[in-house]
């Protein structure tokens, strides 16, 4: 059987992938198993032919087990322990000899086939074509995700093929997500395949400049503002140790200067302080001129440096962050990932701004990023912008330009939640993290009784406490967590593996609750009550527009982030425990330890925050916003009616589902003197319908829902078919968010926002459906905050978290209150306009008391 490619001679590009897998060891020939079709399908949408293509791998063989690792020591151990005689050298890396081998056939049909391009799919072949990967056991987006899309070339000069790597077809199968960025950078290499020759842009960054030449520069850039040349400017800051380390501004795609304010050489900084003042003001004149855009990736924190050092807030027009999650909201949010779908020349630059090491490269290759990330910055915002005119101009997307410019508007008010902070009420933060440290050590003598030996609950490892513990001591079954791609699974005793230990072995409740509790206080206490403060006692948190770069909380869904801050204070308000969250919910289905007497109930820790002096703490929360949102899209009249009674509709709904004639609706309301007698008998009944209606509404299958509530299939299934008969039109909404998905790719909004879906479609449906209340509910709650930031300056929130938004108004004016009230009625644009009804608490002394 031929071990080679397989393709015509010459081909203007060739594509290479890792080693065969099963089909192509059978058939002879590479990519024709499942990668193979989907390299064709990708292919065939990017509008190049297979069949001009010379198709090869870096090794034309399978590996055993289909496993590369089998050839390769990918790991620091695997490379430390690779026994001698079987594994050679290969560019810095232990390899079985037939991995240099199929390099060096390899580069023979390259000399053979003369392409103009090589695709490198996948990390393998990307480091044996170029060298530019991986870095041995490096966790987080690895060499590909990296270098993907970029215009790189093989080594040996100018006149050498180019060569553009993309994700593996295997790994696009895996993650769905990753096939529209596999299809621009087929695109990308369609657009290149014609010759060897790459066009790089002419930048002319200026790198270690002089006082006079920034002088210079900032008076110039100023002059063509003021005669209005000049709008647009691109800023990014690189920072060091909680100070500006240097500030890049461009004022076109390719002219930029980067100037440093601290250097490994001096000290005591880049400029005399006169000097610096002199740059300051200067740049406050440029950033802060009256006609300046400032367009930057992650403006919320570079302004955050430039508010405490330098005093002001540069003239935020574009947020690239925001931009990008306003319209694929998502996709990766990173400079590099939007360069390299936007920007015509692109090369992966490395995040070497960011985790930046003066031992390994000089600051002037530190200071070319920073005006690389300027203008990469301004081409990929300038695409931005001409995707969103092209959305108006063809009429396919009317709200584009309103809501891109909300979203980017909602920048100032959430910079100033962010710049005030919250004060923190230092006696109750000292008494809860007492109390809760009392409770934890309780439990860690409980823990040392039941045992005999203390332990740690945290040493969950391999080989730690809590596996010796388990998995030997007491003898229980392996519970096995599934490992991360190509990773072995593993044994696991995460919180859901010791629930199921307790289930299994009733006698070890105690032991497990034990166990759980410790692990909940510990992150509550330090997560929360002792999140860190900023140098002034006040907490101050950061927001994302855009959600986390992680992408964990949900940034489709518009509802804002939150972390701790550039300078490292407070932490991710959205996890604050409260009835509803998680932590609380498993603590109390865990039931209290009878040891140790009363259960124990986490405190309200919305008791550390207090209103400053003279000022008013409020807590405006929305009433059901996603049961009003479903029943208005639902267009159901008996529950709109309902629901503008104030009916209790968990009961209702108890009714309904029992198959019983609910009684009239006004007896349903909490305060009708009968409420209690209807409710009363209903109590199991209604937790039922509570659980079972939204879970029904957001999609949920009979088979999942009666998992959840420990109810057989055929229950469910029942009472599913009741509740889909009495309100019909649910099931009619689910259709057509169905309907929206398949033919658009897309689903919407009320306000027009989209999710645009990378995923696959068939198992996105559910999610789609919980995305349309979800959605709606955190742009009302953004609207609310814009309301207040524009109408109402002497109020200030200072916090949102859930469904609520929380902060201040001073006391002394308590008319405040109504107003807060007024300005939070956004009416939702159906037929039959919503607006979510909102109740507000407030309080002198605590947040925790609203
Ligand atoms: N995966 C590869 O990398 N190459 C093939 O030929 C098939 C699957």
């Amino acid at each position: 059987m031929p071990h080679r490619g397989d393709g015509p001679i010459p081909a203007k590009l060739m594509l290479v992938g890792e080693a065969w897998g099963k089909d192509e060891d059978d058939l002879g020939k590479p990519f024709v198993g499942y990668s193979g079709q989907e390299l064709n399908r990708m292919l065939h949408e990017a509008g190049i032919m297979r069949s001009e293509c010379f198709v090869t791998n870096v090794v034309n063989h399978r590996p055993p087990n289909n496993n590369l690792k089998e050839w390769i020591a990918f790991t620091k151990k695997a490379f430390n322990e690779a026994p001698k005689g079987t594994y050679v050298d290969w560019r810095g890396w232990k390899v079985k000899p037939i991995v240099v081998e199929g390099h060096r056939q390899l580069l023979a049909e390259i000399e053979m086939v003369q392409p103009n391009v090589i695709v490198a799919f996948g990390n393998l072949s990307l480091f044996a074509l170029t060298q530019n990967t991986i870095k041995m056991g490096v966790k987080g987006p690895s060499g590909i995700l990296k270098w993907r899309g970029s215009q790189l070339r093989m080594e040996g000069g100018d006149h050498m093929p180019k060569v553009i790597p993309t994700i593996h077809p295997a790994a696009v199968q895996r993650e769905w997500s990753f096939r529209a960025t596999v299809l621009n950078d087929l695109r990308r290499i369609k657009r290149h395949m014609n010759d060897r020759t790459y066009v790089k842009p002419a930048w002319n960054f200026t790198l270690r400049p002089t006082f006079p030449q920034v002088m210079q520069t900032l008076h110039w850039l100023k002059g063509q503002l003021d005669a209005g040349l000049l709008q647009w400017l691109e800023l990014d800051l690189e920072t060091r140790g909680g100070h500006i380390s240097t500030c890049g501004i461009s004022w076109t795609r390719v002219n930029a200067i980067s100037i440093p304010f601290m250097c490994v050489e001096r000290s005591d900084g880049y400029w005399p302080p006169e000097e610096e003042s002199h740059i300051i003001y200067l740049l406050w004149k440029v950033l802060r001129h009256p006609k300046a855009k400032v367009r930057w990736q992650n403006g919320l924190y570079d302004a955050q440096y430039t508010y405490r050092h330098w005093h002001f807030v540069p003239n935020h027009e574009q947020d690239t962050m925001i931009s990008q999650h306003m319209l694929w909201s998502d996709q990766p949010k990173r400079l590099d990932y939007q360069a390299s779908m936007f920007c015509d020349w692109y090369v992966y630059w490395k995040d070497e701004g960011k985790n930046w090491d003066p031992r390994t490269t000089p600051e002037d290759v530190h200071w070319n990023y920073n005006c690389q990330d300027c203008v990469y910055t301004r081409e990929a915002g300038e695409v931005e912008l001409q995707i969103i005119d092209t959305y108006m101009e063809r009429g396919s997307w009317p709200q584009a330009r309103e809501i891109h410019n909300f979203q980017q508007a909602m920048f100032w008010p959430v910079l100033k939640a962010m710049q005030r902070g919250v004060r923190i009420i230092p006696e109750n933060r000292n008494h809860l993290a007492m109390e809760v440290q009392e409770q934890i050590e309780h439990r860690k003598h409980l823990l040392f009784h039941m045992l005999g030996h203390d332990l740690n609950p945290r040493s969950n490892g391999p080989g730690g406490q809590m596996q010796r513990l388990f998995y030997e001591d007491l003898g229980q079954p392996i519970i096995w967590k599934r490992g991360e791609k190509g990773e072995p699974s593993r044994p696991t005793l995460d919180d859901d593996a010791l629930n199921k230990i307790a289930l299994r072995e009733p006698l070890l409740k105690p032991l497990v609750n034990c166990i759980s509790d410790i692990r909940t206080l510990e992150i509550f206490l330090g997560n929360f009550i002792l999140a860190k403060l900023d140098v002034d006692g006040r907490m101050r948190c950061s927001y994302n527009i855009g959600g986390s770069e992680s992408g964990k909380s949900a940034p489709k869904t518009y509802r804002l982030s939150s972390s701790t801050n550039a300078f490292g204070s407070g932490t991710n308000l959205q996890n604050i425990p409260s009835e509803k969250s998680k932590s609380v919910g498993k603590a109390e289905k865990r039931g209290h330890l009878a040891m140790l007497g009363d259960p124990y109930s986490l405190p309200n820790v919305r008791s550390l925050f207090g209103p400053d002096p003279g000022y008013t703490f409020f807590d405006l929360d929305l009433d059901r916003s996603d049961l009003q949102v479903v029943v208005w899209e639902v267009d159901d009249q008996m529950l709109k009616t309902a629901l503008r009674m104030g009916v209790d509709i968990h009961l209702l709904n108890a009714f309904v589902i029992d198959g019983r004639e609910p009684p009239p609706l006004e007896e349903l309301v909490e305060t009708h003197p009968k409420y209690l007698d209807h409710r009363g008998p209903m109590k199991y009944k209604r937790e039922f319908a509570k659980v079972f209606c939204h879970a029904s509404n957001f999609g949920g299958g009979a088979k999942k829902i009666a998992g959840e509530l420990g109810r057989t299939i055929h229950e469910i299934d029942r009472a599913q078919r009741i509740w889909f008969d009495a309100h019909p039109g649910i099931k009619r909404w689910h259709e057509e968010i169905k309907d929206q998905v398949f033919k658009r790719r897309y689903i919407e909004n009320k306000f027009g926002y989209r999710w645009y879906i990378f995923d696959r479609l068939d198992s996105i449906i559910p999610e789609a459906i919980g995305w349309i209340p979800q959605s709606t509910t955190s742009i009302v709650i953004n609207k609310i905050w814009m309301n207040l930031y524009m109408n109402l300056p002497e109020v200030e929130v200072l916090l949102q978290v859930h469904d609520s938004l929380a902060g201040q108004y001073p006391t002394h004016m308590p008319q405040l209150r109504q107003r807060i009230l007024d300005q939070s009625k956004i009416v939702i644009p159906y037929d039959d306009p919503l607006i979510i009804p909102t109740g507000i608490g407030t309080s002198e002394v605590t947040w925790g008391e609203c």
